[in-house]
C-alpha cells in the first residue's frame, strides 16, 4: 500500500463530508453514522492509519488475515469481521474479533454462540440480510430473517446489535442505484418491525459502501464500511 497518512487523511476527510452532507440531506445528525474502515487486503499500517486519525473500528473480511494483522499491533481499534464466515472457524473469530456482522445462518450462530460461551464472553454480532434477494450474495433471506432474530436472542453468549446487508451490482450505474435504494430501504423496514416485535432496540444498521453510501445514510446507516475511498483500488486475486 504505497500511500501517505497525510493521504489518508485527505481521504478521510471528504469522507466524512460526504457522510456530513448525506446525512444534512436526510435530516441527521452526522455523528448517527459511524465510518468503518475496510483494511482487508492492505498491510496493518492501514489500520494503524485509521486509529491515528480517529476511527473507532475496522473490517476485515477474513479470519485469519485479521487475526494476523490484529496481532501486528498495539492500536486501540475494534475489529470486525464482515466477509462470510465458515462454522470451522467460528472459534477462531468469536476469540478474536470485537463483532462478527456476518452472521447468516441458525447453524453458525450456533457455533459462534458455543465458542463465546468458551471464551467466556458475550460476542456482539449483526445478522447479515440478502435484503436484495442478490443470488450472489449472502445473508439469511428476508423472510427467514425474523426466525434467526429469535435464535439469536436466546444465545446469552450473544449480543446482537442489529443487521447488515450488501447491495446487489445491477447491469449499469442507474440500476445499482436502484437496486442499493431499495436494498437499504428493505433492510430498515425489517428492522423497525423486529424492534417493535422483540422490544429490543437493534439500533446498528451496517450498509453502505464507497459507491453506494448516500443511499445507505437516507435509509438510515449507523455504519458504512469504506475500503476503495480510503485506501484506493485493493489488487485483484489472480484470476482462474
Ligand atoms: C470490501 C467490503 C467493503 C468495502 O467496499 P468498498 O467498495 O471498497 O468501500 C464493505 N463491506 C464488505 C462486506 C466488504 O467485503
Amino acid at each position: 500500500m504505497d500511500l501517505s497518512f497525510e493521504e489518508f487523511q485527505r481521504r478521510a476527510d471528504g469522507l466524512r463530508a460526504r457522510i456530513a452532507a448525506a446525512c444534512a440531506t436526510a435530516g441527521r445528525a452526522p455523528d448517527e453514522v459511524e465510518l468503518l474502515a475496510v483494511t482487508k487486503t492492505h498491510p496493518v499500517i492501514a489500520a494503524e492509519y485509521a486509529a491515528r486519525y480517529g476511527l473507532k473500528g475496522v473490517g476485515e473480511n477474513r479470519v485469519q488475515e485479521g487475526v494476523e494483522k490484529r496481532a501486528q499491533t498495539t492500536v486501540a481499534l475494534r475489529w470486525e469481521l464482515i466477509g462470510h464466515l465458515q462454522t470451522n472457524k467460528a472459534r477462531l473469530a468469536a476469540r478474536h474479533f470485537d463483532r462478527v456482522q456476518s452472521v447468516d445462518s441458525e447453524k453458525l450462530l450456533r457455533h459462534l454462540a458455543r465458542a463465546a460461551a468458551e471464551a467466556g464472553r458475550t460476542l456482539p454480532v449483526l445478522l447479515q440480510v440478502n435484503a436484495g434477494n442478490d443470488p450472489a450474495k449472502f445473508g439469511v433471506d428476508l423472510a427467514d430473517a425474523p426466525r434467526l432474530l429469535e435464535v439469536a436472542l436466546a444465545q446469552p453468549a450473544l449480543r446482537v446489535d442489529g443487521f447488515m446487508t450488501i447491495a446487489p451490482l445491477g447491469r449499469d450505474d442507474t440500476e445499482t442505484a436502484a437496486l442499493a435504494t431499495q436494498t437499504f430501504a428493505n433492510l430498515r423496514e425489517l428492522r423497525d418491525s423486529l424492534a417493535t416485535q422483540t422490544g429490543r432496540p437493534l439500533r446498528e444498521l451496517s450498509m453502505g459502501m464507497t459507491g453506494d453510501l448516500e443511499a445507505a445514510v437516507a435509509a438510515g446507516s449507523t455504519l458504512v464500511r469504506v475500503g476503495t475511498a480510503l485506501y484506493g483500488v485493493r489488487p485483484q486475486p489472480p484470476s482462474r
